[in-house]
């Protein structure tokens, strides 16, 4: 056995099919990962590849017809869906294209919510929330409601609250899908500067550019890992700006 610790995420042999009239429609075939501590992994590929599928295969948003997802070393097949809620809350962090945030809570509540349900104090939740919502950015919007923000803001807000309980992994799946050109510049910033400071991070989207802004880079077709691709650590950039930023210009 090696000395070096368990991945954070692991999965072996995953295999999903949606079942249709014309008979089962495989959309994961057969695909193995390993996930590091401290990774930033994109996953690209077209349309209808599977992207979204494998990513909540890895979350247990949904269940594989076969194979198995390991969490730091934790198989987690026998979990039901009340154990993967949990493990969620505190292991796992979130972020879908359109946000999801919930339209009649304000800002403060979407994010202090998670936090709340994982049983942290009031005063903590508060504390993480103010920290959370100034670092990305978003500050003197608390009372406001989500319809009021802009997309790019609205994603912020959406990062915030995954991240409230500081999950070791956080899964983006198209996190600036639904955002223009700014909101993508912002999101994909805070991603890569959440992960300089060491968050692991699974991104999955089908715009190349975007995922070059990972360290590792898989192109997933039709279900199955195409390429694994260990990018060169970029150079810190001087002005501010990675190099993935600029190619938005
Ligand atoms: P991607 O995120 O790469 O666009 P998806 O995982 O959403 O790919 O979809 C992969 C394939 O599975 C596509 O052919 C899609 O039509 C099909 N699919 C996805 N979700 C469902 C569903 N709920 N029911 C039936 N087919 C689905
Ligand atoms: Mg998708």
């Amino acid at each position: 056995m090696s000395d070096s610790p368990a991945p954070l995420l692991r999965a072996e042999g995953l295999v999903r099919a949606y079942h249709g009239e014309s008979g089962p429609a495989y959309a994961v075939r057969g695909v193995d990962l390993c996930v590091r501590q401290g990774e930033f992994v994109a996953i690209t590929g077209p349309s209808g590849a599977g992207k979204s599928t494998l990513l909540h295969l890895l979350g247990g948003l949904q269940k594989p017809d076969s194979g198995s997802v390991w969490l730091d070393g934790t198989c987690t097949d026998s979990w039901r869906e009340a154990r993967w809620a949990m493990e969620r809350r505190k292991r796992i962090g979130i972020v879908f294209q359109f946000f999801n945030l919930v339209s009649g809570l304000s800002v403060a509540d979407n994010v202090e919510l998670p936090a709340l349900l994982a049983g942290a104090p009031v005063k903590q939740a508060r504390a993480e929330r103010e920290r959370l919502l100034s670092e990305l950015g978003i500050v003197g919007k608390e009372h406001s409601m989500p319809g009021e923000l802009s997309g790019g803001e609205q994603q912020r807000v959406a990062l915030a609250r995954a991240l409230v309980n500081r999950p070791p992994l956080l899964l983006a799946d198209e996190p600036a899908g639904s955002l223009d050109g700014k909101g993508t510049r912002e999101v994909m910033r805070l991603l890569s500067r959440l992960h300089r400071r060491g968050q692991t991070i699974v991104l999955v989207t089908h715009d190349a550019r975007l995922a070059s802004s990972g360290d590792r880079v898989i192109s997933f077709f039709d279900g199955r890992i195409a390429d694994d691709v260990a990018l060169d650590t970029p150079t810190p950039p001087r002005s501010g700006t990675s190099g993935v930023l600029k190619l938005e210009n």
